[in-house]
């Protein structure tokens, strides 16, 4: 009783669902890299334009 426990989830890039290795629980990364990052961006993108479209 009393210990703080924080677990930290090994959370994979969204992208290519590499592990990453989380140092800040604060902002927890989601991604490899900003070209990761661009391309999820990308197609969440392209998906909204086809629902709008569609
Ligand atoms: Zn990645």
């Amino acid at each position: 009783m009393g210990a703080i426990e924080i677990e930290f989830d090994p959370l994979p890039c969204k992208w290519c669902r590499r592990p990453l290795e989380q140092r800040r629980w604060w902002t927890p990364k989601r991604f490899c890299g900003h070209g990761h990052r661009a391309k999820y961006r990308a197609t969440q993108v392209l998906a909204l334009f086809a629902q709008l479209l569609g």
